[in-house]
């Protein structure tokens, strides 16, 4: 078969790692990257570090307006399903390169997969809960990671296109911590930061309250700064408080071992939700809502309002369950192939 990835933010390289490999055993791959990451430090990095083939093409389309945004995407991506006449074109998650992939290869009649399909935080004022609405309405065969997922693509009328197949994150999240980082890593007195959605950053005055907030904790902050927030920080002379301690956004293995060393993850970001609890790691998200609401039902994550009065004693007080069952599964990109292979053959 030739397949089509198409990624081309920071967590959907992290997601095709492992699909890659996998695929390429006995497949023809070609990866498109839209260009909409492209910092080296949040784009190629990430290609080195898990072994992921250099991308056939670089869109280079870069930021801007989602409309504009979107619509180069979909040019660009016509053009290579033209070229290119895949079996099947595959995205990941909720970006407008998801949904411009999507979109492309519906109106091509081109088969099309979304992984990751049926998350719903039912906040239509997330950019992603659009994507992710119109990539799984647009899709021919979608791989659902938690049982929630299916339940929500069941309710929207597209059960007989899903099928249940764990997280592909599980796999990237295995390979690197048992193939390349091994168990010898000391644990420290941290806590490990990350924000960067629209609604936690956009507003400086928020943000600033939030970080003031977060001066009152008994442990260093480490925060690893994604561009968005940075900007934000410097054009609104954010002050950081003295406990905030800022690094630029860090590569794959580097932000895995800040994870393993933590001794709470605070953090807006979706995947790394999972990852803390993979990891083992008490996760306080700073959301209204979560995608991810296994990972709250098991008590490893707890969802706190930014603005909430007792954000630092929240975060300190909260101490997860001892039991963490499985629940995004294992080799489950290896799973993935062989159902695209079932599928294409029924
Ligand atoms: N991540 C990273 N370096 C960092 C911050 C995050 O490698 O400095 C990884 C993190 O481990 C997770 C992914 O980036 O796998 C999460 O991406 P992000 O928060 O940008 O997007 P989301 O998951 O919210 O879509």
């Amino acid at each position: 078969m030739k397949i089509i990835s198409v990624v081309g933010a920071r967590p959907q390289f992290i997601k095709l790692g492992p699909l890659s490999r996998e695929l390429r055993k006995n497949h023809e791959e070609f990866i498109i990257h839209t260009g909409q990451h492209y910092d080296a430090e949040m784009s190629d990095l990430f290609f080195e570090q898990l072994n992921i083939p250099e991308p056939d093409i670089n869109l280079e389309i870069g930021s801007g307006k989602h409309g504009a945004q979107t619509g180069k995407m979909l040019e660009g991506i016509e053009e290579q399903i033209e070229q290119i006449k895949p079996d099947m074109v595959l995205s990941f998650g909720d970006t407008n390169s998801t949904l411009a992939a999507c979109l492309a290869a519906s109106k091509m009649e081109v088969p099309s997969l979304h992984i990751e399909a049926g998350l719903r935080s039912f906040n239509r004022s997330m950019p992603e809960e659009i994507n992710r609405v119109v990539a799984d309405h647009t899709a021919d065969l979608l791989f659902a990671p938690t049982p929630e997922a299916v339940k929500h693509l069941e309710r929207e009328g597209l059960k007989d296109r899903t099928i249940l197949t764990g997280d592909i994150m599980a796999d990237t999240f295995e390979y690197v911590h048992n193939n390349i980082l091994g168990d010898h890593l000391p644990e420290t007195e941290y806590y490990l930061l990350t924000l960067h959605r629209p609604y936690t950053v956009d507003d400086p005055e928020k943000l600033q309250k939030l970080l003031n907030m977060l001066s009152e904790l008994d442990r260093e902050v480490k925060f690893p700064v994604h561009p968005r927030t940075e900007n934000i920080i410097d054009k609104n002379s954010i002050q950081v408080p003295d406990n905030i301690k800022l690094s630029p956004p860090q590569g794959y293995l580097e932000f895995q071992k800040l994870l393993k060393g933590c001794e709470k993850v605070i953090t807006d970001s979706g995947g790394l939700q999972k990852e803390a609890y993979l990891a083992g790691k008490p996760c306080i998200t700073i959301r209204p809502e979560t995608e991810w609401v296994e990972t709250v039902e098991a008590e490893w994550n707890m969802l706190l309002d930014a603005e909430d009065e007792n954000v630092a004693g929240k975060i300190m007080d909260f101490t997860p369950k001892k039991v963490r069952p499985d629940l995004y599964g294992k080799n489950v990109a290896k799973r993935m192939v062989e159902e695209i292979v079932r599928w294409r053959s029924r």
